[in-house]
């Protein structure tokens, strides 16, 4: 398998440490509101790359984390907490918030028939691990103390900066005044906060003889070091976690315990909608359930994310995930026909072509193309639904024997362009609850 590897910018031969256990991350959700479809891409994207490597023999482990404590809406250690201001909105406590919207975000999940991980774990089920490497980053000389909290300091580590290919000098010189007054430097960051005498805050911990909470960053070095142990085979996120949210877990794991975090990392790119940024001022945040009203199913969105690959920027339209919907519609009357006539062999390699695909840094739409462009045998389909999880074989539409010889001998009849005759066959199939339609890539069925 080739991945491309954040870390060298460089696509790369993927061997993991131990084949019966790769060890993989990923940062997930911080639960205080819905996730939109660009969020959904993500899981999308590391669902296939999970069954890729199972199509390879592999055994994956993975751990996928739900932030449920409040970080703060800016990377850079300001603005308002996350979870606090979606409890003030709500009138909710900042407890029931997380529960709720973890629920809805688990649901979803599994409504995108993605892979159960290993565990699912909790940032808040972690805080007492967080302690312990706050007190070794505190003992090892890394971090200093400001009103506000603990802070790493970035300086101190020589290779901070390697990762996302930082321009320190640069970010020093951009910074705002407000920042360099208590930070030594703009790249530092929470390991762990104070709550003030007098500030409101749900979540918090008595650590350092104060009450306070992790920075949002620890979570991601306490939960690998307890649950799986760096480093880790493979780390995912999003491109937008690259220079701080990574570079800072990197830093952390780093300082504390001398090792690298992860071996491989990969990125997704974002999705746009309409050519925009997803976003609530620009008032075009879709969820799944959005798209259900539009009469789209979550196996719908999965195929278009699947057409596309995870380091494009892609932008979504619903014409698009209308063309998606259909190509899967099709796939499955492709299946419905095939059920009645089994006769079809197994395709020479089909599995060997597939995966020379999508090892091909996780190549879903070449793999598309051949499924697209080949008579596949049950098995084949079968293969195409465990490495690609969109459920065809269960979701093919029923036909019976003598549908599949009206539907045939219509396409036959469009072909000759004998029009009274297809349009006799299409009225037989109305009545039994099929529709046709005609598209330049041949005919299109489905029941009514
Ligand atoms: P968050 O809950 O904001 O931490 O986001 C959860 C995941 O979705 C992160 O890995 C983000 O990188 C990713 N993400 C956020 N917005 C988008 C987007 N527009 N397209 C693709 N992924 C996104
Ligand atoms: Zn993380």
């Amino acid at each position: 398998m080739k991945l491309y590897n954040t870390l060298s910018r460089k696509i790369e031969e993927f061997k993991p440490q131990n084949p019966e256990e790769v060890k993989i991350y990923t940062c997930g959700p911080t639960v205080y509101g819905y996730q939109h479809i660009g969020n959904y891409a993500s899981y999308v994207y590391w669902d296939f790359l999970l069954r890729t490597l199972i199509a390879n023999n592999y055994k994956p482990k993975r751990i996928l984390n739900l932030t449920d404590v409040g970080h703060l809406s800016s990377d850079a250690d300001e603005g308002e907490d996350k979870l606090e201001k979606g409890a003030r909105r709500e009138g909710k406590t900042v407890w029931e918030i997380a529960e709720f919207y973890a629920n809805d975000f688990l649901n979803n999940f599994r409504a995108l028939n993605l892979l159960e991980p290993a565990k699912i774990t909790k940032a808040t089920d972690y805080i007492e691990p967080d302690k312990e490497i706050v007190t070794k980053l505190i003992d090892g000389g890394f971090t200093y103390e400001t009103e506000d909290g603990i802070y790493f300091d970035t300086a101190k580590l020589p290779t901070y900066a390697d990762f996302a290919h930082l321009d320190l000098e640069n970010l020093k010189a951009g910074a705002r005044v407000e920042y360099s007054v208590e930070k030594h430097n703009p790249s530092d960051f929470a390991v762990w906060k104070f709550i003030k005498p007098g500030e409101k805050h749900d979540m918090q911990w008595q650590f350092l003889d104060r009450p306070g909470y992790p920075g949002w960053h620890l979570e991601c070095s306490t939960i690998i070091h307890q649950e799986l142990q760096e480093p880790i085979d493979i780390h995912t996120g999003g491109i937008d976690h690259i220079p701080v949210h990574h570079t800072n877990e990197i830093a952390q794991t780093k300082a504390a315990f001398g090792t690298d975090l992860s071996r491989f990392w990969l990125h997704c790119n974002f999705i746009t909608i309409d050519g925009q940024k997803i976003s609530k001022s620009l008032g075009n945040i879709y969820t799944l359930q959005d798209l259900a009203e539009h009469g789209f199913e979550p196996m719908d969105y999965k195929m278009w994310v699947l057409q596309g690959h995870y380091q494009s920027e892609r932008n979504f339209t619903f014409d698009d995930l209308t063309a998606a919907k259909n190509r899967r519609l099709n796939w499955r009357n492709r299946i419905a026909m095939l059920l009645q006539d089994q006769a079809v062999e197994p395709t020479a390699d089909f599995k060997k072509q597939i995966l020379e695909q999508v090892n091909d840094n996780l190549n879903s739409a070449g793999a598309f193309a051949i499924i697209d462009n080949n008579e596949l045998s049950l098995n084949d389909w079968n293969i195409v639904d465990e490495l690609f999880g969109l459920n065809l074989v269960k979701d093919s539409p029923d036909v019976t024997p003598e549908q599949k010889t009206l539907l045939e001998d219509r396409a036959t009849a469009r072909d000759n362009k004998d029009w009274s005759k297809s349009d006799e066959l299409r009225a037989k199939l109305e009545a039994q609850g099929i529709t046709t339609k005609d598209t330049p890539e041949g005919q299109f069925w489905q029941y009514l």
